[in-house]
């Protein structure tokens, strides 16, 4: 640490990302991240000419891009906020509607980065408990002091609560802001974004990282009311007017245009999922009924760090969180047919080896 950095900073505790090791090539299935490519629009999107372009500055307002959202979900221009990746669209949300020692609350097992945020901004975070099966209940939300974030469907876990109980939360409380991050949301089929007209204290997140196939480029949007956009943009403006450049709106305005290649995707990430869980099931894991790409199971006859360990070894990578209501779960990314075809065989393989060897800190045989 320097000398220079302030006090204010010299606590914080920096979000740790799922690894990204170039070592050798792996199956990467750590940060629910995909090895499908963006739609082939993409492709012809990002041409010489965007390239010849990058002299100038990109639109500030980056109203082509915001358009291009907001006609794919029935919205206005002006009720969308772009950013690069959810992480800077909330944290653009927390600086310019939090200050130092607000509440925010947010369940205790989540996407780990609100706490980061918490602590930079110097927030005054309350986490709410799970119940023992790693759901939210919406309840516990219902009476709290200060404005809420909530990951729907929540990482790690894949569960979601329905937008009925959304709309009771937000109906309730007026005068606090409610987060919905919608990360995943597109492997759910039940979205809150049509609240967003009803209610002005909602404010939902959206990515391009999961379901659009493009982490590298980090596209994220807030769709609020006009007013909270407006908010957004001028904080934007005293901060960072460029935020996003070229050629990330260009390749984002083609991406969300390409609906047939979107559902395409979607629809293969969820029928790989679905089928990944049952053939899990059947080697005896315990598997959360996820609605995200990525499912959070367990095994008694392995333990997870171990079968997380063993796993890299055979490369591929998987999540797995030393949080003491999380160890005993693995996090594992839904990528092609192909990559979990390759996990099963992979995770057979050492359960065989475990029933075979059980002093490599096998807990159980099965
Ligand atoms: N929200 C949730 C719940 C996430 O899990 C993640 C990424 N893992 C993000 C936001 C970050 O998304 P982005 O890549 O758009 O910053």
């Amino acid at each position: 640490m320097s000398i220079f950095l302030v006090d204010e900073y010299k606590e914080m505790e920096p979000y740790v990302p799922g690894e990204q090791p170039k070592d050798k090539l792996y199956i990467k299935l750590n940060a629910n991240e995909t090895s499908m490519p963006p739609s082939p629009k993409v492709f012809e999107a990002l041409s010489k000419k965007e390239i010849w372009n990058m002299g100038f500055y990109a639109d500030p307002h980056c109203r082509d891009f915001r358009r291009a959202i907001a006609d794919v979900y029935g919205l206005t221009e002006d009720e969308v906020f772009v950013g690069n990746g959810a992480d800077e669209v909330l944290s653009f949300i927390l600086m310019s509607f939090f200050r130092r020692g607000m509440k925010i609350y947010f369940p205790d097992i989540t996407y780990g980065f609100y706490r980061t945020y918490a602590k930079t901004y110097g927030l005054d975070m309350e986490e709410i408990p799970v119940r023992e099966d790693l759901s939210v209940n919406i309840d516990d939300y219902m009476d709290l002091k200060g404005d809420i974030v909530m990951a729907n469907p929540n990482n790690p876990t894949g569960l979601s609560v329905s937008v009925d109980d959304i709309e009771r939360l937000v109906a309730k409380n007026p005068e606090r802001m409610v987060i919905i991050d919608e990360a995943y949301v597109d492997y759910s089929g039940e979205t809150c974004l049509p609240l967003v007209e009803r209610y002005p204290n909602l404010v939902v997140v959206r990515t391009f990282s999961k379901s659009r196939n493009m982490a590298g480029m980090h596209v994220g949007f807030a769709v609020a009311s006009k007013e909270i956009v407006a908010d957004l943009n001028s904080i934007k403006f005293s901060f960072n007017p460029f935020n996003m450049n070229s050629l990330t709106m260009a390749a984002g305005i083609a991406a969300v245009k390409d609906t047939y290649y979107f559902d395409k995707c979607v629809k293969s990430t969820i029928e790989n999922r679905e089928n990944f869980k049952a053939e899990l099931e059947k080697l005896g894991f315990e598997v959360i009924p996820s609605k995200a790409n990525f499912v959070f199971c367990k095994s008694d006859a392995i333990d997870s760090k171990i079968l997380c360990d063993k796993l890299k070894e055979e490369g591929i990578l998987t999540r797995h969180f030393a949080d003491e209501r999380l160890k005993d779960h693995l996090r594992i990314t839904i990528g092609t047919e192909y990559e979990m075809m390759v996990v099963l065989i992979a995770i057979k393989e050492i359960l065989e080896e475990a029933r075979e060897n059980d002093k490599s800190g096998i807990k159980k045989v099965i």
